[in-house]
């Protein structure tokens, strides 16, 4: 792979270069020129930025955006998700993933976590985008008799585990309240055998927190904690619920607590994670989107602003959240976990970057962390660079309308779209 030189970027007032070669930034600063043979990509002047980290989705779920989106959750998923998954084949899952990265790439995330079916076929999906991933096949009590189950996490592994650096796997048992007891404890054996990251639904409900209790004594982060699941691998999305006992808890394991803030919103479960507590706490916490069923959309710096204004709203304090915080949130680096460890913009990173549009009204005038978190969204973003690859300029990503055009077609051919022509109708 070819070097590639970006000249003339803007960072903190002053015009860097950033030189990347094999996936990673070599260098990055003033005098940081490009070398003979090297891809060069004259910034002009636009604003250079971290890439974001999506820590929590469902990546295919972008086939079903907008349906049934009013409808109670226990409706929507009975109506309207779990027959129509059963129905999902690699195909499916391919398309509605390179649409989610295609939305990815456009609103500036180089990374993300997903838990979905068909996860052999996500992993292809991020790959042929150019993104990188950590993704995990749900597991799911229901799914059928616990060898089968077993089987089919260990055949998803195996496959994962095929393809090259951009792709993690995980083991993703779906939640504590969708999973046993035994196989939560097989799937934390699994993954410690096999050095995994776990990726698990925590704490997104008050009933889940209530059962939790009724059945375990214990509140969820406890019960995780006590079958061997809690550890420096380990990603807990939500967190709505977390109380300060184990938050606590949380932080000296060394978990990590993803927040969704939208889909925490539209699904009305009252709330969502408690940041300042999680800080006061020590708590590693990153930002995710959730699918595109229940947010339903997949650009995270929106995401951001919904976030940050919650915890000042909720805390009734402005001070809670510093913007420069909440976009180090948004680029997972509080928590190397999700962003695989390295500090971003740095010699050794990975060379995962934006640049941002010179034209944008949004940013400019005030401090741009502050005008980035509360007047930017994804749109701001002109070029995305991930492993040193360029894979949008100037707005544009290759293949956009046939990513489009395959995706819709997946839909119709699994009766979403379709529906949605006549319930418009
Ligand atoms: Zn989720």
């Amino acid at each position: 792979m070819s070097a590639l030189t970006v000249t003339g970027a803007v960072r903190d007032g002053e015009a860097v270069g950033v030189r990347c070669e094999g996936g990673a930034i070599a260098a990055i600063g003033p005098e940081v020129a490009p070398a003979a043979g090297d891809e060069v990509l004259d910034a002009a002047g636009a604003t250079l930025l971290s890439a974001l980290v999506n820590g929590h989705t469902h990546a295919a779920m972008t086939l079903f955006r907008g349906w049934g989106g009013d409808l109670p959750l226990m409706r929507w998923l009975e109506e309207r998700v779990w027959p129509v998954e059963a129905k999902l084949d690699d195909e499916d899952v391919y398309w509605g993933a390179r649409l989610a990265c295609l939305e990815m790439i456009r609103t500036g995330t180089a990374r993300f976590w997903d838990m979905y079916w068909h996860p052999d076929a996500t992993a292809r999906a991020v790959e042929d985008a150019g993104l990188r991933a950590t993704i995990g096949g749900p597991l799911f009590d229901a799914q059928g008799p616990v060898r089968e189950t077993q089987a089919q996490t260990l055949a998803d592994l195996e496959a994962l585990a095929a393809h090259g650096e951009a792709i993690e796997a995980s083991i993703a048992p779906h939640s504590i309240y969708t999973v046993s007891e035994p196989l939560l404890r097989w799937a934390g054996e699994t993954a410690a055998e096999r050095d995994l990251a776990i990726h698990i639904h925590l704490s997104e409900t008050e009933k889940e927190v209530e059962d939790c209790l009724a059945a375990h004594g214990v509140r969820p982060a406890s019960y995780l904690d006590r079958l061997g699941l809690l550890g420096e691998r380990t990603v807990l999305a939500h967190g709505v619920r977390l109380d300060r006992g184990e938050l606590e808890l949380i932080a000296e394991r060394g978990a990590t607590v993803v927040a969704n803030p939208v889909a925490n919103l539209k699904l009305a479960v009252g709330g969502m994670l408690p940041y300042p507590a999680a800080r006061r706490a020590g708590v590693a916490v990153g930002l995710g989107t959730d699918g595109a069923g229940s947010n339903d959309s997949l650009d995270l710096l929106a995401d951001l602003k919904v976030f940050a204004l919650m915890q000042r709203h909720t805390s009734g304090d402005p001070t809670v959240l510093p913007s420069t915080e909440a976009l180090q949130i948004a680029s997972g680096a509080r928590a190397p976990l999700l962003s695989g460890g390295h500090e971003p913009l740095r010699p050794g990173a990975s060379a995962d970057f934006l640049l941002l549009r010179r034209d944008a009204y949004e940013t400019g005038l005030g401090e741009l962390a502050s005008d980035l978190v509360y007047a930017a969204s994804g749109s701001i973003v002109d070029t995305t660079v991930v492993a040193g690859r360029v894979l949008m300029r100037g707005g544009e990503v290759e293949g956009e309308a046939e990513i489009v055009a395959r995706a819709r077609e997946r839909a119709c051919r699994l009766g979403i779209s379709e529906r949605v022509r006549r319930l418009s109708q």
